[in-house]
C-alpha cells in the first residue's frame, strides 16, 4: 500500500468510501460489506470515509459494524456534517452526536463540511444556522481531530473561503479524476489548494464508474498499452502522479473492485508519456461540450454582466450528468445572474473567437435548469429524515 504522511499520520492513499455498499433485497449487504473490509485492511487501507445521508443514515452503521473488531487507533474515520442538505436551523451538536454513535465512535479523526457550493455556503455561514461555531466547539472538545469541507463549487469560491478560512481548514476534498482535471476545473482546484498549504482528498475518482468501464472504443485505447490493467487502474495511476493528493476515496461495492484497488495501490507507477497522452484523448472524446476556453472575452461586453464562461461549465456538466451540483451552483446565484437574465442581445457571440452561440446555450441552460429534478425536490426526504433522527435521539 502506498501511504502519505499527514500531520504526523501515515494514511493510505487509497481510502473505503462508504456512499455505495452493495445492496441485497433493499438493505446494506452486510457480510458483503464485512468481506471487502477485512480484505482492504489486510492489505494496508486505513482510511474509511462516511457521511450523514448516504444510503439514506445507514452507510454509518454499516461502517461501523466491519470496523467493530479492529482497535480504533488501526484506522482513520471520516464523517460529514450535512449543512446542505438540513431543514432549517437545527441542533447541529445533536446531529453530530448521532453520527458519533452511529459510528461507535467517541471522535471523528476527520470531519468535513459535507458539499459546500455557491449555495449551501450561505447556510454554513448563517447565523442562525449556527454551524462553524458548534463544529469548532467539537473540534475544542476532541470529537474532531482534523477539519475539512468536500467542495462542489467554483473556483472563486474555493480561494475566497479557504482565503477567508485561512488556518480553520486542514484539507478539502474535491472531485477529481482524468476528465474532471479540465472539466471541472479540478486542475485549477488542486492548485488553489496546494498553494494554501492544504491537503487535497478525492473523491469521485472513476467519476461514478465511468471512468472503470469506458466505451468500447476507448477501452480498446487502453488495452492495446497493457491488456492486464482495468480502465480503472489508469484513473487511479493518474491520482497517484499528483503529490498534493493525501487520499483518494474509491466507493467500492464488489469485491473485485477492491482487489484491482489494491492492486493498483500496492505501489506507485508513474504514467508513461504514452499512456498520458491516451488519457487526455480519452477525456476529449468524453466531453464533446461546448469548446468553451474561458477566456472571458465576452463577458466585458454583456450589458447583464453574466459569467458566461461559469454558466458554460455548468451547461456542459448538466448534459454530461445530470448532478444536483451544477443545480445547487445555479441556485447560488441572485435572479439576475441566472442564464433566464440573458437578453439575447448576441453580444458575447460576435466577441467569441470560439464562435460559441452563447444565446442559446444560456436558453437550453435556463431549460435544463428550471425543468430538471431540483436540489430542493431532492433533500425533502434527507430533511424529514433528520427530523426524525433528532426526534428520536
Ligand atoms: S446574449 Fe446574453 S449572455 Fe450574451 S451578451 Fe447578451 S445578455 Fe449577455
Ligand atoms: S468568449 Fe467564447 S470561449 Fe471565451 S469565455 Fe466567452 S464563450 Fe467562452
Amino acid at each position: 500500500m502506498i501511504y502519505n504522511e499527514f500531520k504526523g499520520m501515515n494514511l493510505s492513499r487509497l481510502g473505503f468510501g462508504c456512499m455505495r455498499f452493495a445492496m441485497k433485497d433493499g438493505e446494506i449487504d452486510q457480510e458483503k460489506v464485512d468481506q471487502m473490509f477485512d480484505l482492504a485492511i489486510a492489505n494496508g487501507v486505513n482510511y474509511f470515509d462516511t457521511a450523514y445521508p448516504y444510503l439514506d443514515g445507514k452507510s454509518e452503521a454499516a461502517m461501523a459494524h466491519a470496523l467493530k473488531k479492529y482497535p480504533r487507533e488501526s484506522y482513520y474515520l471520516a464523517d460529514k456534517f450535512p449543512g446542505h442538505s438540513i431543514p432549517g436551523p437545527i441542533d447541529n451538536i445533536a446531529l453530530f452526536n448521532i453520527s458519533l454513535q452511529r459510528c461507535n465512535t467517541e471522535y471523528f479523526d476527520f470531519y468535513l463540511l459535507h458539499n459546500i457550493n455557491e449555495w449551501s455556503i450561505k447556510i454554513y455561514e448563517s447565523e442562525d444556522y449556527h454551524i462553524i461555531p458548534d463544529i469548532l466547539k467539537m473540534k475544542e472538545e476532541g470529537k474532531i481531530r482534523h477539519l475539512g469541507f468536500s467542495f462542489h463549487g467554483g473556483c472563486e469560491l474555493l480561494e475566497d473561503v479557504l482565503t477567508r478560512y485561512e488556518g480553520m481548514f486542514e484539507f478539502v476534498q474535491i472531485q477529481c479524476n482524468y476528465l474532471d482535471w479540465t472539466m471541472q476545473d479540478a486542475k485549477r482546484k488542486y492548485d488553489i489548494i496546494t498553494s494554501h498549504g492544504l491537503g487535497v482528498w478525492v473523491m469521485e475518482p472513476l467519476r461514478g464508474g465511468k471512468l472503470a468501464n469506458l466505451n468500447e472504443e476507448n477501452h480498446a485505447k487502453l488495452m492495446a498499452l497493457d491488456e492486464t490493467a482495468s480502465d480503472a487502474s489508469y484513473a487511479m495511476r493518474f491520482l497517484q502522479d499528483l503529490p498534493g493528493i493525501k487520499v483518494v476515496l474509491s466507493g467500492m461495492n464488489e469485491v473485485f473492485q477492491v482487489e484491482d484497488n489494491l492492486r493498483t495501490y500496492k505501489e506507485h507507477k508513474p504514467l508513461s508519456e504514452e499512456e498520458r497522452r491516451v488519457l487526455d484523448e480519452i477525456a476529449e472524446s468524453m466531453k464533446k461540450g461546448v469548446p468553451c476556453t474561458a477566456c472571458r472575452y465576452c463577458c466585458k461586453g454583456c450589458p447583464m454582466e453574466l459569467d458566461i464562461p461559469m454558466l458554460i461549465d455548468c451547461y456542459n456538466n448538466m448534459k454530461f450528468d445530470r448532478s444536483l451540483n451544477m443545480s445547487m451552483r445555479l441556485d447560488g446565484l441572485s435572479e439576475d445572474k441566472k442564464p433566464a437574465a440573458c437578453i439575447g442581445c448576441g453580444q458575447c457571440s460576435h466577441a467569441c473567437p470560439q464562435g460559441i452561440d452563447v444565446p442559446s446555450v444560456m436558453r437550453e441552460l435556463d431549460d435544463l435548469y428550471t425543468n430538471g429534478p431540483t436540489w430542493g425536490q431532492a433533500v425533502k426526504s434527507r430533511h424529514e429524515a433528520i427530523i426524525n433522527d433528532l426526534k428520536n435521539k
